[in-house]
């Protein structure tokens, strides 16, 4: 029983197996006091070890110069494959699937060439519902480079009326309908505006039935949701480190290609000297030789410094392991839903599904008077969180460094808030 309470937090908080992790965080402060972080999802915390790993490439790079290629402590050459197993381990796939490389955005596009194949009537990209502004942008610019136009070729999923929510069985009806033109579906892990996290086991069986190959935008599944891309097969998905995954601004995209692909001559790609067979590469030859794992469609020699805070927070998830996260996610999401119950619903509705296999740790709130003035309110107060014109507030109490005291205390600013404005 979820009770509404600071002391059911504190209860919580005490018990937790992973309290000890928030303090391998710096906690931003609002007034000289911690702030309610909430914003995980946007750009997740810096851990303190980051600045040691970095420095270490820094002190590196200082004393060896271009010998740290082979001789840094973590020698630069082969430094993306200390990241693939970790990395793979988070999301449920084997290491030879996952490489660290490039930005999502860059990767998407990669992945497009490779697998949006259009030929014939099968010309159409199935998108999600609401997607992120960049991956629209990638896929319309994809599908004019192919010589199509976006108006006709891009299909967008959309709820039914009078819901917030992509079900199955409207995606098995665009698929049932169009499933013959559609050469690609590319969805979100979890939607970046309402947080509905999707079955990806069960799309990737159904966009597979229907001969159109499939992608995953993991950039709010990844470090989040317990994945298991090798055995659900998707074809390929791709994600950022900043965001869950707490590897600071920008910083690298990884690529999941699963190993059906691997090795394929058949599959265009665009290519570069990283990519190139590992034992060759420095024989400067004229023919590519893929390497034969998700290390192929690698371009260039890769950020060092980026990759190191990489590094520290895959760390931090190999110690801290993804199931135990999910866990306390379920739990400090139910919480909070459980707070805001109490609001009542002609205060604020959740349009995030209820049902836990449906979410991950973001909740949006839609606000029933929308008040810009609330989430000024929120932020004076020390809330940071998120806000989505023209009606949602996004929240993310994240299961590596926020509480169920956080998560109380945005409750009670939050009602304040409300209260405050409607006085
Ligand atoms: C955060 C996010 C992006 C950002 O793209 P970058 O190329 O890293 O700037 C793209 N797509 C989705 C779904 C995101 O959530």
């Amino acid at each position: 029983m979820i009770d509404p309470t600071l002391e059911y937090a504190l209860e919580q908080d005490k018990s937790d197996v992973l309290a000890g992790f928030r303090d391998c965080f710096y906690i931003p402060c609002v007034n000289d006091t911690p702030s309610v972080y909430l914003c995980g999802n946007s750009l997740g915390l810096m851990p303190k070890q980051t600045r040691e790993y970095v420095e270490q490439e820094l002190e590196d790079w200082q004393k060896l110069g271009v010998e740290g290629h082979l001789h840094a402590r973590t020698p630069w050459l082969p430094y993306h494959e200390f990241l693939s197993p970790s990395m793979a381990e988070v999301v449920g796939a084997m290491p030879s699937e996952v490489v660290v490389m490039n930005s999502l955005t860059v990767n998407l596009h990669l992945m497009m060439v490779s697998f949006y194949r259009p030929s014939g009537k099968r010309n159409k990209i199935l998108l999600d519902y609401s997607p992120f502004p960049s991956d629209r942008y990638a896929v319309a610019s994809q599908l004019r480079f192919h010589g199509y136009n976006p108006d006709s070729n891009l299909i967008e999923l959309a709820p039914a009326a009078g819901s917030d929510y992509v079900s199955l069985e409207s995606i098995q009806k665009i698929l049932d309908e169009q499933g013959d033109e559609i050469a690609l579906v590319l969805i979100g892990g979890v939607n970046y505006y309402t947080g509905q996290a999707y079955d990806i086991a069960a799309i990737t069986h159904m966009c597979h039935a229907s001969g159109c190959l499939v992608g995953f935008d993991l950039a709010h599944a990844a470090g989040n949701l317990l994945l298991s891309l090798h055995d659900d097969g998707p074809d390929f998905a791709c994600w950022c480190t900043y965001k869950y995954l707490n590897s600071g601004p920008g910083s690298l995209s990884a690529c999941f290609i699963h190993e059906r692909h691997h090795g394929r001559s058949d599959l265009p790609r665009f290519e570069g000297w990283w990519g190139h067979d590992k034992q060759r590469r420095f024989l400067m030859e004229d023919r590519f030789m893929p390497i034969h794992t998700a290390e192929a469609w690698q371009l260039s020699n890769p950020p060092i410094l980026s990759m190191a805070a990489i590094r520290s927070s895959l760390d931090l998830f190999a110690k801290a392991g993804m199931p135990a996260l999910r866990e306390k996610s379920v739990r400090l999401t139910g919480f909070l839903l459980r707070l805001l119950q109490e609001l009542g619903e002609d205060t604020c509705r959740v349009i995030t599904p209820l049902n836990v296999l449906e979410r991950g740790c973001q909740v949006s709130i839609q606000m029933r008077r929308p008040d810009k003035r609330l989430f000024e309110f929120l932020s004076g107060e020390g809330v940071i969180a998120d806000w989505r014109e023209p009606d949602v507030i996004r929240v993310a109490p994240v299961p590596l460094y926020n509480t169920f005291e956080d998560v109380w205390r945005f409750y009670l600013i939050f009602r304040k808030g409300i209260e405050t404005i409607s006085a």
